[in-house]
């Protein structure tokens, strides 16, 4: 949009730029066309803005013929962007995109995100939006020319911290360019840059408790100026071995670790539990018989009958939790599944086994449960016996991070959607069970 635009639509509206919404319209239209073209928006993707304004980002998204979702707090703009944009394919959400639900995005399609971020809540709405639970694959965003900087940071720099190493773990991050003050209406007192996000593949994590990660980089950069030996108490002794086996000075200050050393430090804290090879579960015959315990490797290799257990947690709304698998997983990795599942170790039985996998995948002690649908051992089921328990639990859960990527209350209707438009995203299994469970309802 021109300033010209801008302005006019404005006065149509009767109405003028709101400070504490952040509003400053871009009236660039160069700038607004590259900005979207950063997107990289792909056939079937749903593109996603924040905060659309009068539009001066999504008129050039509307060219594309793919979905998108409008999300804008100012119910003033709400009307205009309805009349110019509303169709089949674009839903304009009047609210806070804070409270934006993201569940509601998955089964959509790939999603692209997009916003020039009302600045005073830049910080959460990245939080939200690379969390977990998004299911975002790549953010094009406007940010505070400041933000900016700390989250594309290299290491040794003023602007290396905690923001950029956190966000860094999962996203790859680029400053793009900087934007002037100039190119906004009204014009703010600071200048912008555009920062694209991109979500970092399995390989390229160090498989690592983004808790502990976080929190010791949070307490290294808590004393920019204190040498990290005294932020980090739990190396103790150990600190000079530690320090010359990552290629750091004893003396390093928290600025002075590359993204890699932070990750191994925080690795050698609480190494990432490797699978135990001495894991042995019961080889059964077709009647699910015990034959006898054998190693897991054994069994897999030889595609030998053993059993596992999946578990149905509905809350009392009737909504299924379901996890996503964490990406490190061997099988299946990223998928989402039952609220829990796993094998039957040698000597358990099926019950005993879904109440050790309630604790273990999501730390939580088990409600009653309810033993249903038996899978045959097939290939789909990786030869197993599948018990599957149901039980009743509110949550709140605290899943095991480096089995359970997130996990989430869904509506059995939105499950059933999703899955039709995108059964890649469930576990095989899980799906056998639900057609399972609808052809027994
Ligand atoms: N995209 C437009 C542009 O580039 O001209 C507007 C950008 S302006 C910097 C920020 C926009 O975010 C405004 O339209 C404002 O009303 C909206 N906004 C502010 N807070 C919001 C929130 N919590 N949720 C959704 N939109 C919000």
């Amino acid at each position: 949009m021109t300033l010209t635009e801008i302005r006019e639509a404005l006065a149509l509206l009767g109405t003028a730029p709101t400070r504490s919404l952040g509003q400053n319209f871009l009236h660039d239209q160069n700038l607004a066309r590259w900005t979207v073209s950063l997107l990289d928006i792909q056939p079937g993707d749903h593109v996603v803005e924040i905060g659309p304004g009068l539009g001066a980002l999504t008129c050039f998204l509307a060219e594309f013929p793919n979905r998108l979702t409008l999300l804008e707090k100012d119910s003033r703009l709400v009307p205009h962007l309805q009349t110019r944009f509303g169709s089949t394919r674009t839903r304009v959400v009047h609210g806070d995109a804070l409270d934006f639900d993201l569940r509601d995005l998955w089964g959509e399609g790939p999603v692209k995100i997009i916003g020039n971020l009302p600045y005073y809540i830049s910080t959460p709405l990245i939080a939200k939006f690379t969390s977990a639970l998004s299911p975002a694959s790549r953010l094009v965003l406007t940010l505070q020319l400041e933000l900016a900087q700390r989250l594309g940071a290299a290491s040794g720099t003023g602007d290396y911290g905690a923001m950029t190493l956190c966000c860094g773990r999962r996203w790859d991050i680029r400053c793009e360019r900087k934007l002037p003050a100039s190119v906004f209406y009204p014009r703010p007192k600071v200048d912008s840059a555009v920062v694209t996000m991109e979500r970092k593949l399995r390989g390229r994590v160090r498989p690592l408790d983004d808790r502990v990660f976080e929190r010791m980089v949070r307490r290294g950069f808590s004393a920019r100026r204190k040498q990290l030996r005294n932020l980090l108490p739990e190396f103790k002794n150990d600190w000079p071995v530690v320090a010359a086996a990552l290629g750091f000075p004893e003396t390093a200050r928290a600025e002075q670790l590359t993204p890699s050393q932070w990750e191994a430090l925080a690795f050698t804290a609480c190494p990432a539990g490797a699978q135990n090879p001495n894991e042995r579960f019961d080889v059964v015959d077709e009647a699910d018989r015990v034959l006898r315990p054998e190693f897991r490797d054994v069994i897999h290799v030889n595609n030998l009958w053993h059993r596992a257990v999946h578990i149905w947690l509905r809350n009392a709304r009737g909504e299924l939790f379901l996890q996503r698998r964490s990406i490190w997983k061997d099988r299946n990795p990223s998928v989402w599944d039952s609220s829990a599942a796993g094998h039957v170790d040698a000597g358990e039985n099926y019950g005993e086994a879904a109440r050790r996998e309630l604790r273990e995948e999501l730390g939580v002690e088990p409600p009653e449960l309810r033993g249903g649908i038996k899978l045959e051992p097939t290939e789909t089921t990786g030869w197993e016996f599948i018990e599957v328990f149901e039980g009743v639990h509110e949550g709140p859960f605290d899943p095991a991070p480096l089995e359970v990527e997130t996990g989430a209350f869904f509506s059995m209707e939105k499950i059933r959607h999703w899955l039709a438009a995108s059964p890649g995203d469930f576990s095989p299994v899980f799906r056998e069970i639900l057609a399972r469970s609808a052809g027994a309802a």
